[in-house]
């Protein structure tokens, strides 16, 4: 018996300097940093994987920082902004923070009744913070190096995908098991567009907007690579693969990407999608405490240790103030 998607299990973006991004989405905004890898096509490059303090699914952003791409243009075929969820009441808390750190945001919005404070990271890339009630049963476990537990970011709220004819990738998120929520015209949207949102099983990463758009995108630093929903088993995966597959879309057969196991496919409005499996988890190769500690070389990666850490740019993983000492 298979389930459809609980939601987002990670979404991928495309970074500039690599040192600049984990200042930002470690320090800034208080995720953990919990596996520090390379691309495993392009294994001269890093992918960094931010989370919550377990890596729980739908919670990890994720970088390729490609320092010699061009800087990206958000438009069709593209997740235009990506949101995570905080604690109701924490908007001042952020709105305060970034004052502090010198990050540039804009007027709240209120969307399907909740309000969003969008930002940008220092590649420009949209993202915003959306208060929720987190339950006391939540999935997500808040990390708390930086920020503290009560406006901690508690995973993905939702991505939104702006597309030039909404109408057939509407049809695979269906075949994907969301459900249409309801239409309006946003606070902050072009007048005319209206957004549509969808809604998946689960409580993190629940959501999916889609917003009709004409204007074109490009690829580069400061926009998503690709969305990847959680499809938590075999099974989940297969059935889901094939779901789509009626669609005239073409997934690939399962990959190994080693923290998971992935399906990908390009929907029909030309937003990479990856169904991802919950297992074995960030947590398979180093333990639970260490997570992002040290540069993890999957498999036969692991040989080439040497020579792939050479070509590597040094990073320097920021830490959070040393507690006062009594004396
Ligand atoms: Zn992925």
């Amino acid at each position: 018996m298979s389930d459809p998607t609980p939601g987002i299990h990670h979404v991928t973006c495309i970074a500039g300097d690599p040192q600049r991004n984990l200042d930002f989405w470690v320090e800034t905004l208080g995720l953990r940093l919990v596996k520090r890898s390379i691309n495993q096509d392009d294994p001269g490059t890093y992918h960094f994987f931010f989370a919550d303090a377990e890596g729980t699914p739908g919670t990890s952003m994720t970088f390729f920082p490609w320092e010699n791409m061009a800087q990206g243009k958000v438009g069709s075929g593209q997740v235009s902004r990506t949101a995570f969820r905080v604690p109701e009441g924490s908007l001042d808390f952020w709105e305060d923070r970034f004052d502090e750190y010198g990050v540039g945001y804009e007027d709240r919005v209120e969307r399907f009744g909740e309000t969003v404070l969008p930002f940008a990271d220092p590649d420009g890339l949209p993202v915003g913070l959306v208060a929720v009630e987190i339950p006391d049963d939540d999935p997500t476990v808040p990390w708390t190096a930086f920020v503290p537990e009560g406006h901690a970011i508690r995973g993905f709220h939702s991505v939104t995908l702006r597309l030039a004819d909404p109408e057939p990738t509407t049809d695979v998120l269906r075949a994907m098991g969301l459900d249409e929520q309801g239409t309006e015209q946003a606070q902050g949207d072009t007048p005319g567009n209206r957004r549509t949102r969808f809604a998946a099983a689960g409580p993190v990463g629940t959501y999916v907007d889609v917003l009709p758009t004409v204007q074109s995108g490009r690829q580069g630093h400061g926009t998503v690579h690709h969305v990847a929903f959680q499809t938590p088993t075999d099974e989940d995966q297969q059935a889901t693969r094939k779901a789509v597959r009626s669609l005239d879309v073409s997934p690939t057969r399962q990959i190994d990407r080693h923290w998971f196991r992935s399906v990908y496919f390009r929907e029909p409005g030309g937003v990479l999608f990856e169904l991802a499996t919950n297992g074995p988890g960030y947590d398979s190769d180093e333990p639970l405490d260490d997570l992002g500690g040290r540069l993890v070389l999957p498999g036969r990666f692991e040989e080439r240790r040497e020579e792939i850490e050479a070509e590597l740019t040094d990073v320097r993983v920021p830490e959070p103030p040393a507690a006062e000492a009594d004396d």
